[in-house]
């Protein structure tokens, strides 16, 4: 008699669209310090390739262009911001084209208008691209627009997914999303991928995004702020000493309307395993308590807390992200893993992997 060998019966779709790469800024100024840019294309390529190394998942082709209207995005986004960001592409790819020996041309914005009298003139001449940025992380070259395009695209694909009946769905997103608010786009973000599948998730009733990623998602927060449907949770480095430091403190907790329903979890810059899971459990508690009841899930996931990460501080181990699954996993919501940072270049596909095992623990079971 052989060992019964339990059958991993129940696939996930993975999304992914190569498109991405063509967005690859080759620096960034890093406190006024010219650096190479760190949200670089290998980011989403190493995790496809992991996670295709798991025997239950099947890579999804991403759906066409003309799949989702442009307008979708006005869900979330001010029409303004998504003119800008087309616009710059556009005249991106014509000075490219005027002077070739400066290719690749990206737009940074560099100066930024702190009142309102100033955005009025700034919007005016060439150097608008400060009224939609709040820093310098988000240049934008020809093929900007059509990869945070399709980096949404593949978000709102995967929340059509969720709406058709999948329970677990990860979408390898790439530029990410959670810094860009309604109008302003910053770092590495500008398209909120995880907010636009939020939104549409919300034809299934009120739900939640949980932000893992090292950082606060700002942009996130600000656009559910007021909104009471939408439960919006991030465990992050504390804003005392992290970026984006402007936003991320706890006792940011949702607008007039949705008193309740943004929930900070700052920690210590040093956090280890131990401190995290306890974060983690404030949030699980968040979810399970949340009222009304959340029928869906949106996990916006950033790998930019492992210890292996080069620009960040806290010191997570590989195995607690498959722990980080598996209590997540444990609510049994159908959630939508949406990729945002992490900037260690040989791990990112095992930690998405870890991860995406431990959610898929409960589904199995
Ligand atoms: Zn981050």
């Amino acid at each position: 008699m052989g060992k019964k060998v339990k059958q991993k019966t129940i696939s996930v779709p993975v999304l992914y669209d190569q498109q991405h790469r063509l967005h690859a800024p080759l620096y960034e100024y890093d406190r006024g310090l010219k650096t190479p840019y760190q949200e670089v294309p290998p980011r989403a390529d190493h995790v496809l390739v992991a996670l295709q190394e798991l025997d239950w998942v099947k890579v999804l082709p991403p759906l066409k262009e003309e799949t989702m209207n442009v307008e979708e995005l006005f869900a979330v986004h001010d029409p303004a911001l998504i003119n800008h960001l087309r616009e710059s592409s556009d005249l991106a790819g014509l000075q490219e084209l005027d002077h070739p020996h400066l290719a690749p041309v990206y737009h940074y914005p560099w100066i930024f208008p702190v009142r309102n009298e100033m955005m009025r003139g700034l919007l005016g001449s060439e150097e608008k691209s400060g009224c939609f940025a709040f820093d310098t992380y988000s240049p934008i070259g020809k093929h900007t627009w059509s990869a945070v395009l399709g980096s949404a695209r593949l978000a709102w694909q995967g929340a059509g997914l969720i709406l058709a009946g999948e329970k677990l769905v990860y979408a390898i997103c790439r530029p990410p999303g959670h810094h860009a608010g309604p109008d302003c786009i910053g770092g590495y973000c500008y398209l909120n991928n995880a907010s636009l599948a939020a939104s549409r998730l919300l034809a299934l009733g009120p739900g939640a995004i949980v932000d893992i990623d090292y950082h606060h998602g700002n942009g996130t927060q600000e656009i559910f702020w007021n909104n009471p449907n939408v439960l919006t949770i991030s465990i992050h480095a504390d804003p005392a000493d992290e970026y984006p430091y402007f936003s991320g403190f706890a006792e940011e907790t949702g607008g007039e309307d949705a008193k309740g329903a943004n929930i900070n979890i700052p920690l210590s810059k040093n956090c280890m395993d131990a401190d995290y899971l306890q974060g983690l459990e404030l949030a699980m508690n968040a979810l399970k308590n949340f009222t009304p009841h959340i029928s869906w899930l949106v996990l916006s996931a950033g790998f930019d807390t492992s210890m292996e990460d080069p620009t960040c501080f806290f010191q997570l181990s590989d195995p607690v992200y498959e722990e980080i699954g598996r209590r997540i996993g444990s609510l049994g919501i159908p959630t939508l893993v949406v990729q945002e940072g992490g900037y260690a270049l040989n791990k990112n596909g095992e930690l998405a992997a870890r991860l995406l095992q431990g959610l898929h623990a409960k589904a199995d079971e």
